[in-house]
Order: C-alpha cells, then sequence, then structure tokens
C-alpha cells in the first residue's frame, strides 16, 4: 500500500511516497482505510525534527483519520467491515487504572496515532477498536478528516480541564489555528465570551465571523497593549479562562487572568519554557492545567456537542495525499485560515 512518509527529518521536501506492507489487525484491533486526514502541527513536527523525541524511521505521520473499516481483529464488537469512522488521537497500556476507566489519555504509557506509531499518512492505519468513534452522517468525510485532533483537545481543554461554565469570558490564544478554531467556535457554542488573540490582522474578519466577540493583536510582553485591552474589554477584572494552544509566557496570561481562573496549556510554539512568578500565580489563585490530546470518550461527546450546535470544521485547502509536501509548506505560511485536507486517491 502507499503512504507518505519520511527517511530523515527535515523541511518539507523530506515526505517521499513509501510502499508498505498492508498493516493486519491483532486482537482487538481493527484497520481503516483512510479517506482524509488533515495537516497538524504534530505532523510538523515530527517531520522537521522538533519534537526532539526518538523515533525509528521511516515514519509515517497523520494524527486524524476519517475512514472505512478495512479489516476487524478477533474480539472487537460493535465495529464491523465498512463502518464509516473516525479515530480519537490516544490510546495507553489497556490496563492501568487509568486505561480502564476510560482515561486513556491519562496512561503512563500513552501513545499518540501519526507521534509514537505510523498514522494516517498511509493508506490503511491499525488502532485498537475502542479508538473508533462512528459519527454522524451529517458530517462528510472530508469534515470528519480533519475534525478529531483538534475539536477532542479543544473539548477536553475548554470541558473537562477548564469546566466552563456560560456566561465566562475565554481568552484564545493562536485563534485561527487549528487548536485555536475549535476552541473559539467550542466557547462560543457553550455560552461563554471569546476574546480571540492572534497575530495577523488579515485573520481578525473570518475570526469575526467563526465566533470571536472581540479580537486582540497578539502582544506577549507582561504588561503591553495585549493586556491592557483584555483588561478594558473585561471591566478591568480578566477572564476566567485562557486557552492556551501556543505557550504564551505564563505571567503574561496571569495578568490577563480574572482571581480564581483557569490557564489550560497545550502547546509550545510561542515558548517551550516559562518562568512562572508563584507570588502573582497563588495570588490571584490562579490554576494552570495541561492536556494533550482526549480520550476516545470526549472525542465522542465532542462530536455530539458539535453537532448539536451545528460546529463544522472550516476547510481553507484540500490536497492529495501526494502534495503533502505543499499541504506542509502551506500550513507553515500561515497564509491559510481553517484545515488544510488531505486526500488519499491513489492509482
Ligand atoms: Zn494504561
Amino acid at each position: 500500500m502507499k503512504a507518505i512518509g519520511f527517511y530523515e527529518t527535515g523541511g518539507p521536501e523530506v515526505l517521499k511516497e513509501i510502499d508498505i506492507p498492508e498493516p493486519m489487525p491483532s486482537r482487538n484491533e481493527i484497520t481503516i482505510r483512510t479517506s482524509f486526514t488533515s495537516v497538524n502541527n504534530l505532523d510538523i513536527l515530527m517531520r522537521s525534527g522538533g519534537t526532539k523525541m526518538n523515533f525509528s524511521l521511516p515514519h509515517i505521520p497523520g494524527t486524524d483519520i476519517s475512514g472505512i473499516v478495512e479489516k476487524v481483529g478477533e474480539g472487537v464488537s460493535g465495529i464491523q467491515e465498512g463502518d464509516r469512522v473516525v479515530s480519537s488521537t490516544v490510546y495507553g497500556c489497556g490496563d492501568c487504572r487509568q486505561c480502564l476507566s476510560g482515561n486513556e489519555v491519562l496512561c503512563k504509557s500513552w501513545k499518540v496515532l501519526g507521534m509514537h506509531v505510523w498514522g494516517s499518512y498511509a493508506e490503511v492505519v491499525k488502532i485498537p477498536s475502542f479508538m473508533a468513534i462512528k459519527p454522524s452522517k451529517r458530517y462528510s468525510m472530508e469534515e470528519l478528516g480533519c475534525m478529531p485532533l483538534s475539536l477532542s483537545v479543544s473539548w477536553r481543554a475548554l470541558k473537562v480541564a477548564a469546566k466552563a461554565e456560560e456566561g465566562e469570558t475565554a481568552i484564545i490564544f493562536g485563534a485561527s489555528g487549528n487548536s485555536g478554531l475549535f476552541s473559539l467556535m467550542l466557547a462560543k457554542a457553550m455560552g461563554l465570551k471569546t476574546i480571540a488573540v492572534t497575530r495577523s490582522e488579515k485573520k481578525k474578519e473570518p475570526l469575526k465571523k467563526a465566533g470571536a466577540d472581540h479580537i486582540v493583536m497578539y502582544n506577549p510582553s507582561e504588561n503591553g497593549a495585549m493586556q491592557n485591552e483584555v483588561l478594558n474589554l473585561t471591566g478591568g477584572e480578566g477572564a476566567e479562562i485562557i486557552i492556551d494552544p501556543i505557550g504564551n509566557p505564563i505571567n503574561s496570561s496571569i495578568a490577563m487572568l480574572r482571581h480564581g481562573g483557569r490557564i489550560i496549556t497545550f502547546g509550545t510554539s510561542a515558548n517551550p519554557e516559562s518562568s512562572l512568578s508563584i507570588k502573582k500565580f497563588y495570588w490571584k489563585s490562579a490554576s494552570l492545567i495541561g492536556v494533550h490530546n482526549a480520550s476516545a470518550k470526549e472525542l465522542s461527546e465532542a462530536f455530539i456537542f458539535a453537532e448539536k450546535k451545528g460546529i463544522k470544521p472550516i476547510i481553507s485547502k484540500r490536497l492529495p495525499m501526494q502534495e503533502a509536501a505543499e499541504a506542509h509548506r502551506l500550513f507553515s505560511s500561515s497564509e491559510t485560515f481553517g484545515k488544510i485536507l488531505l486526500e488519499h486517491k491513489w492509482k
């Protein structure tokens, strides 16, 4: 079968067509014939070597997946060949207390599709069957191919970690990015007041359409214009929730946080490290919560909520898998607004 992968880390040009044997499902596993995937920051980090983790080469990236169940292993129930599915993004050891209680994301041996194992830039992908979700037919395969990672992590950040409540205010950093956009749409649908933060003037208008009540230009300095603007917008109080997929300096975030507020962090593209003023932190009774991925159960709940509220992904570009390098270039140029979809169409 065909896949796009890389034998060495580097620029988009390292992505090559690779022939690999089709995986066969073991007990409690299934294989999915991939219809669509989409480009996530994780794909870029893996390809460029930016994760700083050790992994064997060649590697096949790709965390999002929509497709059709190809083969079902022994012991699998509730999923059949031919089912239309998406996959959650993370699995654990399968045996620990967290895995057995549906919190695989908290397993100490967590692994992510396309990161620790080969992902959806391959024609056929093997996953533990519990990761497969049969979503509503109201979503097209194209839409489904760009939802799992961004939707589920945004859901976990807002619902599970921040315990967002209607009427609260959420600041969303990197609002025009994959998870930022889903966080914005989910927050709006949850009845939150939304302050979207972006680096690009050009993204202000589409962000407004996507649900931003206010838009603030990114400026990470601790006493800068961004903080003043947020404080003005919140009557001097700050926001209850900060959703941070980029790694804004933590003291700058605390400066914009209301007393008792929650900062949820799940990315480091702006800053891998950040120093924390412990005094400012506890004087505000602040909470800082890390999130990576979400469980299959959470993805399922997120889909139900998204469908009920009419949330659809914004797709900016659709390319064949053979043009994955171009898709990576586009993603890194930040010129697009919305997801970059990759279609498996070989012959
Ligand atoms: Zn486990």
